[in-house]
């Protein structure tokens, strides 16, 4: 299980980099595949599927490595991290294989820790990633888990922003946010973090505007201490009023 990190190859970790090396079967969604040096994929069996197939295309990796092929499972950012390795694990325990194939997950750069670093500092304190999407998480387990995360001030990382079938999710969350946070809050959109197309953009919850997400986007949405230090979000840890930093 291979994480590519957020998509620059200078972002691709030397461990992911041997991994696919040395594989003679790389599967991945096509998107994700796009993403690995080209060169890291000549002369390889490469299984390429939509998302829809995601079960089908791990299915034909697990078939791949019982065969006794190297075979290297790709995902966007961290593969641990709303990514294949759940399901590939899951795969080979309810198929009694855990025995009989090495599960081993090579860490990527998630796009969290990607986009937090474009927007400056803002995951310094407690944060909390959700998922939007509904695909296989009822809405109201969703909700739930943000006006739990909001309450406890923590810094919010929204990814899947927008569903495919549904629009309004990210209006409806940042609302369930708003009952807990100052309109003056700072929220970051990063759009295609370390990607061709890269787009970087903070507002405050009172003006940002759900439409400027879309599904290559990621949401911080800042906590109680969360300011703007010049263009950067920074939530403060607590240094300058512990020891003074003039
Ligand atoms: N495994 C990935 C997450 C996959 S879920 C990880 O570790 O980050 C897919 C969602 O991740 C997208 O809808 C988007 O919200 C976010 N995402 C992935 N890559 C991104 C990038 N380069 N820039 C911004 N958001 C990204």
């Amino acid at each position: 299980m291979v994480g590519l990190g957020p998509g620059d190859a200078s972002l691709l970790a030397p461990l992911a980099r041997t991994a696919l090396e040395r594989a003679a079967v790389v599967a991945g969604y096509s998107t994700y595949l796009d993403l690995v040096p080209p060169e890291l994929l000549a002369g390889k069996e490469v299984v390429a599927t939509g998302m829809m197939g995601e079960v089908e295309r791990c299915a034909l990796a697990v078939e791949s490595a019982l065969a006794g092929r190297d075979t290297a499972v790709v995902s966007g950012g961290d593969s641990g991290v709303y990514g294949m390795a759940g399901l590939v694990l899951e795969m080979l325990e309810t198929r009694r294989l855990l025995d009989r194939v090495d599960f081993e997950v090579v860490p990527g750069i998630p796009a969290v820790i990607g986009a937090a670093a474009l927007l400056g500092a803002p995951l310094t304190h407690d944060f909390a990633c959700v998922s939007l999407s509904d695909l296989l998480t009822p809405w109201e387990v969703i909700e739930k888990r943000l006006e739990a995360a909001a309450s406890a001030d923590f810094v919010l990382a929204l990814y899947n922003p927008r569903s495919r079938r549904r629009s309004g999710l990210l209006e409806r969350a940042l609302a369930i946010v708003a009952r807990h946070r100052a309109p003056e809050t700072p929220v970051g959109f990063v759009r295609q973090a370390w990607r061709e197309g890269q787009n970087v953009r903070v507002a405050t919850l009172g003006e940002a505007d759900p439409a400027w997400a879309d599904m290559l986007t990621i949401v911080v949405v800042g906590n109680a201490s969360t300011r703007m230090a010049g263009e950067k979000m920074l939530t403060p840890r607590g240094y300058a009023g512990k020891y003074g930093l003039e």
